[in-house]
């Protein structure tokens, strides 16, 4: 076998197609409700588009090589591959760990969907989480949690959920697949909304669950059929096309990050910073073994909403955006959303621009000292 790829190979690959004499590299999105089905054949494998799409089957199958996984589903939006997930593997009378420093969402749809319908909602932090996986039946960890960037250890996770036969599910989002790889590390699923850095345009919804067993993949694909939230193919095909340049952009992504969140640590307007990549974090002992890269998010706090708001208008290059992982750097004042961070809590995204033009940005607009 040759070497491992790099990650910008291995962008580059997920997306290959067959070398067929004539036919497009980067073939074209199939938009598709109804196919041709012969009057004698009862099996195509196209027939209807909320069953199948050829150009889910590229991304599906791009997504599994990045994510190292046998098999991909994808959703209409994060959250429909997260609810689906969950639908289909937490049943009632069952226990489920949710972050309740992760995404908050997930933990709003936990409380108000699936606990009126007998499952036991537990909630725990990242530091929480493997002595709450003791109990449980499905646990949902997110790492590093997003806003404020704490990390799981997904290996001693892993070690707790498996002999008690816990189904371990992690949310791949902020990290992308190449920053961890949560399956080789011992998850069981995968579950991650492909609209922030994955797509990384900040111009589509999308998610997907990847996994190798099939016994759960086969349920996603029929929670997928009857619940209706497919993928369209066009946003299929947008998220195909930006997986190429994936690792072009995590890679600066990275680099703008740890530049800034160094900036910033020592910057007399920051009271805080959260980077799982500086060394004195208290992330990175367990992120710098788990993760490749230690993405593109950067949490800062600064002294109250105004000061928040006076950095977006003062900057030239931040956007304020309640998304990450975009070519355009941009902030997002956490606490506007409800989420349990200080009303100067800032999530910090950051883009592809040059790293020093950033530096100097950020540190012009935070004011003069
Ligand atoms: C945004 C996000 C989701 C939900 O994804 P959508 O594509 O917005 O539905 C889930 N988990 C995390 C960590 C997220 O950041």
């Amino acid at each position: 076998m040759s070497a491992p790829y790099g990650d910008s190979t291995r962008s580059v690959k997920a997306v290959d197609s067959e070398a067929i004499p004539g036919a497009p590299i980067a073939p074209s999105p199939t938009p598709a409700a109804a196919y041709h089905i012969p009057a004698d054949e009862d099996d195509t494998l196209d027939s209807y588009g909320r069953r199948h799409n050829p150009t889910w089957r590229r991304l599906e199958s791009g997504l599994a090589q990045l994510e190292g996984a046998s098999a991909v589903v994808t959703f209409a939006s994060g959250m429909a591959a997260v609810t689906s997930l969950l639908r289909a593997v937490a049943e009632p009378g069952c226990t489920l760990v949710v972050p309740s420093d992760g995404y908050y969402q997930v933990r709003a749809y936990a409380h108000e969907y699936l606990a009126p319908r007998g499952v036991t909602v537990v909630e725990a932090g990242c530091a929480q989480m493997c002595d709450a996986a003791r109990d449980a039946d499905v646990v949902f960890a997110e790492t590093p949690a997003n806003p404020a960037l704490d990390v799981v250890d997904l290996h001693r996770l892993a070690m707790i959920c498996r002999p008690r036969g816990a189904l371990l599910i992690v949310d791949n989002t902020t990290a992308t697949p190449l920053g961890q790889q949560p399956l080789a590390l011992g998850a069981d699923l995968v579950v991650a909304s492909a609209t922030k850095t994955l797509a990384g345009h900040h111009d589509l919804l999308a998610g997907y669950v990847a996994g190798s067993r099939p016994e759960v993949i086969e349920r996603l694909q029929r929670e997928r059929l009857l619940g209706g939230s497919i993928l369209g193919a066009f946003d299929a095909w947008l998220v195909l096309r930006s997986l190429p340049t994936l690792g072009l952009r995590f890679e600066r992504q990275c680099q703008n990050a740890a530049a800034v969140a160094l900036m910033l640590r020592s910057h007399p307007r920051v009271r805080s910073v959260r980077y799982p990549g500086l060394p004195d974090d208290p992330s990175h002992p367990i992120a710098s073994r788990q993760m490749r890269r230690f993405g593109g998010i950067v949490s800062v706090e600064l002294d109250g909403a105004q000061a928040v708001h006076d950095l977006v208008r003062n900057s030239d290059l931040l956007v304020g955006a309640t998304s990450f992982g975009g070519i355009h750097s941009s902030v997002d004042r956490r606490a506007r959303w409800g989420d349990p961070v200080p009303a100067g809590f800032a999530r910090l995204s950051m883009g592809i621009e040059d790293t020093e033009d950033l530096l100097s940005d950020i540190d012009r607009a935070l004011g003069p000292v």
